[in-house]
């Protein structure tokens, strides 16, 4: 089986994010500014788990300037095979159309592909569309929001998995190649051994494939700015909370908690 994992690189969750001139930038004074999206790694434990039992092999795929490359040394030493990085600088101002045309394209170029897994959705953009706009370029089965992988069965190119979704779990069962976006409860990703990351810093300076448009004979009108449908014409940063706070004193705790229910009703909160 050939599983490939789609990761990005974010901002890191302690990050400080700052807009100016309509530019986001951030630094994180307490360590790397840039990781691999944390919803990522379930979808490379996932694909460990899964060729753990079926064996083959997985393919890390990200899109983006250089620093994407850290979320592929991420995958690589948890336990994926191989990484491409994917990068062209017409592939600037992608909307989430351009990114699943580039990412399908890359899915299409290696061929061999079952399965591909992203995380539910990335903690920058936020949109977790990229996932099921893939799976409808590809054509394949769009299986969104998965809590479990029941069975993939190799012989029946068949694959079964538990959906959560807001009135609870729903089973599906659907054929190969399938493109799954995964949560958080699905599993818990592993952290890279030492040996691991050893030779995933080795993998990323010797063995990297990097593929830019020609590589994915990609239409250049189709990526980028040039294939966004989204136009971002203001980035700003949201207006500071507003808010006061009152503190609620009396002598003992059963005085305090009469205080605060009789002005959360004054209030209509209660
Ligand atoms: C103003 C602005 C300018 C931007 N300019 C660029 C730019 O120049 N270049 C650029 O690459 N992006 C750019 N982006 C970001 C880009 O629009 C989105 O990140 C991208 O379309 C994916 O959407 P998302 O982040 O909401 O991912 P989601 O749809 O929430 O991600 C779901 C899953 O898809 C996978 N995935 C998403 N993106 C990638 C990726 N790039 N590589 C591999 N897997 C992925 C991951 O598994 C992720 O968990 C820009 C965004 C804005 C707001």
């Amino acid at each position: 089986m050939h599983i490939v994992v789609c990761a990005k690189q974010t901002p890191s969750t302690t990050a400080v994010l700052a807009v100016a001139n309509g530019k986001v930038t951030w630094s994180d004074p307490g360590g790397s500014p840039d990781i691999a999206n944390p919803w990522d790694e379930y979808a490379v434990e996932e694909a460990i788990r899964l060729i753990e039992a079926h064996g083959g092999k997985i393919t890390a795929l990200s899109m983006g300037p250089e620093d994407a490359r850290e979320a592929l040394k991420t995958a690589i030493a948890m336990g994926c095979d191989d990484a491409v990085h994917i990068t062209d600088s017409r592939m600037k101002g992608s909307d989430t159309l351009a990114t699943s045309y580039v990412l399908a394209q890359a899915i299409k170029k290696l061929d061999d592909v079952d399965l591909v897994i992203f995380g539910r959705q990335a903690i920058d953009g936020d949109t977790a569309q990229t996932s099921m706009q893939v799976a409808r370029r590809l054509g394949w089965t769009p299986l969104s929001f998965v809590a479990a992988v029941n069975e993939v069965d190799l012989a029946e190119r068949t694959i079964t998995v538990t959906r959560s979704i807001e009135a609870g779990r729903q089973k599906v069962k659907g054929p190969l190649p399938a493109a799954l976006s995964v949560l958080k409860e699905i599993n818990e990703p592993r952290y890279p051994s030492f040996k691991g990351i050893r030779k995933a810093t080795k993998y990323m300076a010797s063995d990297l494939q990097v593929w830019g448009v020609a590589e994915l004979g990609a239409d250049p009108s189709k990526v980028g700015s040039a294939g966004a449908r989204v136009r971002w014409p203001e980035v700003f940063a949201p207006p500071p909370r507003e808010g006061e706070c009152t503190m609620i004193e009396a002598d003992t705790p059963d005085g305090v908690a009469a205080l605060l229910v009789s002005k959360l009703l004054e209030e209509k909160v209660l």
